[in-house]
């Protein structure tokens, strides 16, 4: 199925590993050229040899290029270069690590205000500074990842339950302010997958219970339908589709992707 984004231009943030690294190695078959960014340039530099190898397994050596740049999100100046080198975007993955596990007692001011830093404003910026040249030009594709949390509360995720669906009031509304100028702005919410994020995850949970690993995967997909965890892979094509030709009609969304978690009718 030809996706019709071939020849467009991508920027994703957190691309090293997970789903960012997942969509990169997708758009890049479809012929995508991609920008990549993440904190640590050896991982980004892995990471880059991974999507053009992606890249040329469809196009050869008429693959599209990869660029990459080590930027912190939460880093307003580097953003605003990383942006500006990567010139016009047409299609922009919203991303970045999660905010950490914990509890109300236990979370500190200064993790609300950090969880706020890299997970709200971070979008924010990107959108403020991608959106507008989107609209200008007449089309778009804008993609954040979020989480299940948006639909329902995840045990021991509270900063992410609270501030998650704040990053969907951000996708809705821009969703309906960019509409009518070709740009469509949507959400895909990731249940559980096998990536790192989720290897901190069973860390932190090992730690507070002593429980195994093997318990806490036995907890986890005891509440999932399909009782397994997901695929980078498989949310990453859920992100592609978004970004398509096709999908142009589709906006204001958030997408779960979560093997039947939420247990919610909408
Ligand atoms: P991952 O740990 O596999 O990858 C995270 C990527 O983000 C890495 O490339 C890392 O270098 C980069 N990164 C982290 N902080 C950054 C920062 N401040 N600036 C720039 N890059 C940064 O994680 P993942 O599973 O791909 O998760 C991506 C997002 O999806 C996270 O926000 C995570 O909380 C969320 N999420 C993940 C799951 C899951 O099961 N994996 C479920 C729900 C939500």
């Amino acid at each position: 199925m030809d996706l019709g984004i071939k020849g467009k231009s991508a920027l994703i943030t957190a691309a090293s590993r997970g789903f960012g690294l997942a969509t990169a190695r997708q758009l890049a078959r479809e012929g995508v050229r991609v920008s990549l960014c993440a904190r640590g340039q050896t991982d980004l530099e892995q990471a880059a040899t991974e999507v053009q190898a992606a890249g040329r397994e469809v196009w050869g050596e008429a693959a599209a290029p990869v660029t990459t740049a080590a930027v912190d999100v939460t880093d307003a100046q580097a953003v605003a270069d990383f942006v500006a080198q990567t010139g016009p975007v047409d299609l922009l993955l919203v991303n970045a690590g999660g905010p950490p596990a914990g509890g109300f007692t236990e979370l500190a001011e200064q993790q609300w205000r950090d969880a706020y830093t890299l997970t709200i404003e971070s979008a924010v910026r990107l959108c403020r500074l991608v959106v507008p040249g989107m609209a200008e030009r007449g089309w778009g594709r804008v993609v954040m990842i979020t989480s299940v949390s948006v639909k329902q509360p995840v045990d021991n995720l509270l900063l992410s339950s609270v501030l998650r669906p704040a990053v969907q009031g951000l996708v809705r509304s821009l969703a309906v302010q960019y509409a009518a100028s070709g740009v469509t702005v949507n959400a895909v919410a990731p249940g559980f997958h096998t990536t790192s994020a989720v290897e901190r995850l069973i860390a932190k949970k090992i730690e507070q219970t002593g429980c195994t690993v093997q318990d806490v995967l036995d907890g986890w997909t005891a509440e999932i339908p399909m009782g397994r965890l997901g695929r980078p892979e498989e949310l990453a094509a859920v992100v592609t589709f978004l970004m398509s030709e096709g999908a142009g009609y589709l906006t204001g969304q958030g997408i779960v992707s979560d093997g039947g978690w939420v247990k919610g009718t909408f």
